[in-house]
């Protein structure tokens, strides 16, 4: 078997590998698997390109291929191990945005390449060279998208810039007339391939890019990252057929299509529309900025909060990104565990974009340890609010806002919430009056049967469980006493 044969059945076995990495991270309980098959594919994949090409460049080129991966390498290590869980997605958006940059500057060099060598010094045939110059206009463009947008996805997700969406007179306009403009400089590169065309995609591109995540409302961010995961892909795709590698192109195609389907379901869960997101929030009108207060709030102590609670005869906590930020998970499951001893019925109900990642709340909550059972979706607890007697919305804002069912002009109008509000009483835990991510204020904290617990998450529920147990041991709400008669 020839080294060239050797690595094409390598190539194989890693997207194999990659797509069996894609099925078990589709389930909790396959993801370690899913995460081991990803790592092997990989690994095997960077062994095969290496072994091969050392086959047509110097000693020298090999040995700076390995150092500018081990270094690569070792940085990646570390912030991987650094980062916090609430940073992740900015660390994904800062990934992609590599991703995007590898790809324009495959562009650049394939196409310094051919102008400086001639088609006839290079692998390509001198009647494929439109096709290939294509290939290079296609993927700086798609390259360059990527790479300004998860920037600005970056500087969004780490409060380095407002969340709120930037709104420039004739945004769509803007955005169908650079998709115009590049349609017309590919042909016009196809033609002749000059410099300058090459300088204007990049450009182009690159203002692109920014425009359409600016554009990008901070409640529609968790669909923008899920975009630029499937951008980046087809930047690796593109990257791939430059540089003639087949598993680039798979693993591109593979990451481009199912980042494009994880922002579809997104887009349905959130009722928003796929076109307008991946189009810069196409057909959105600028909205109300809405961050301004709405009345007077009510403030509740810690000890009342748990008077409240010894009453109440079934609780529903809402967590959001504040529970993430305090790390309150473990005295939140430590007061569901005195709460339920009490005999009161205490529920989660989490909404599918709370925190900062998928699944976010359902892992730290897991991590304390709070029973499976008792951990409900949004959509199998919203009608039961209006039985409950206490919420606490712990470090939740933009997800259990009014606003979005009952505000038409709202930047978050349309999308589901926790509709906690319907319940008896409700008792927000926040620092502050600060809005939500999407820098929306939220009618919930002015409502008559809200109140707000002032201070950080974490300290506010140790303040509550120790009140609770000032009160006593015993059982008092009216759950433990019907408990009490029924026995
Ligand atoms: P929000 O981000 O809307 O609000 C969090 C609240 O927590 C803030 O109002 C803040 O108020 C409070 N908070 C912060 N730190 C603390 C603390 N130490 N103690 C107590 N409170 C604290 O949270 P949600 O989870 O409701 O919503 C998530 C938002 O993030 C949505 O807009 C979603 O679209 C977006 N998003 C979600 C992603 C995902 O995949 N899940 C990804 C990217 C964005 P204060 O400062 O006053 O304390």
């Amino acid at each position: 078997m020839t080294s060239t044969t050797a690595s094409h059945a390598a190539d194989l076995v890693a997207a194999l590998l990659f797509i069996l990495s894609l099925a078990g991270l589709s389930q909790h309980r396959t993801s370690r698997a899913g995460v081991g098959y990803g790592i092997a594919g990989m690994a095997l994949a960077l062994v095969a390109t290496i072994v091969l090409a050392a086959q047509s460049i110097t000693a020298g080129a090999v040995a700076l291929i390995i150092i500018a991966m081990a270094l690569g390498g070792a940085m990646g290590l570390w912030r991987a191990r650094q980062v916090e869980m609430t940073q992740m997605p900015e660390l994904i958006a800062v990934l992609h945005s590599f991703v995007g940059l590898a790809a324009v500057l495959v562009g650049w060099d394939s196409y310094l390449e051919v102008e400086s060598h001639g088609s006839a010094q290079t692998r390509i045939a001198a009647d494929l060279l439109g096709i290939h110059h294509a290939e290079v206009f296609i993927g700086i463009f798609i390259g360059a998208v990527t790479f300004t947008g998860s920037i600005v996805a970056f500087l969004k997700l780490s409060a380095r810039i407002a969340s709120r969406p930037l709104t420039l007179p004739g945004k769509n306009a803007l955005n169908l007339g650079a998709l115009a403009a590049f349609a017309a400089l590919t042909i016009w590169f196809t033609v002749s391939p000059a410099l300058a065309l090459m300088v204007a995609v990049t450009v182009l591109a690159l203002a692109l890019g920014w425009h359409l995540v600016a554009s990008i409302g901070g409640g529609d961010m968790p669909v923008v990252v899920s975009m630029l995961n499937s951008y980046s892909g087809w930047a690796a795709a593109a990257a791939g057929f430059l540089l003639d590698n087949n598993l680039l192109i798979v693993t591109g195609a593979l990451v481009g299509s199912s980042g494009a389907y994880l922002s579809y379901i997104m887009c349905k869960a959130m009722n928003r529309s796929f076109i307008s997101v991946i189009a810069g929030g196409f057909g959105i009108e600028a909205p109300s900025r809405g961050d301004e207060e709405q009345g007077e709030h009510r403030e509740i102590r810690a000890r009342e909060a748990a008077e409240l609670l010894a009453q109440a005869s079934s609780v529903v906590i809402t967590p959001g990104y504040g529970m993430a930020v305090a790390q309150a998970q473990h005295p939140v499951a430590e007061l569901t565990r005195r709460l339920r001893e009490r005999g009161v019925d205490v529920r989660f109900g989490v909404h599918p974009v709370a925190g900062r990642l998928p699944g976010h709340m359902n892992v730290l909550l897991a991590e304390a340890k709070v029973p499976y059972d008792i951990v409900l979706e949004m959509d199998e607890i919203n009608d039961d609010f209006a039985e409950t007697s206490v919420v606490l919305v712990i470090g939740a804002n933009d997800t259990v806002n009014p606003a979005a069912t009952d505000d038409p002009s709202s930047p978050i109008a349309g999308m589901p919430v926790l509709r906690v509000w319907e319940a008896e009483h409700v008792v927000v835990f926040k620092r502050s009056m600060a809005s939500g991510y999407a820098g929306v204020q939220n009618p919930l904290f002015f409502r008559e049967n809200s109140s707000m617990l002032f201070g950080d998450a974490k300290q506010s529920v140790d303040a509550i469980l120790q009140a609770l147990v000032d009160a006593g041991p015993h059982a008092s709400g009216p759950a433990a006493q019907q408990t009490a008669a029924a026995g």
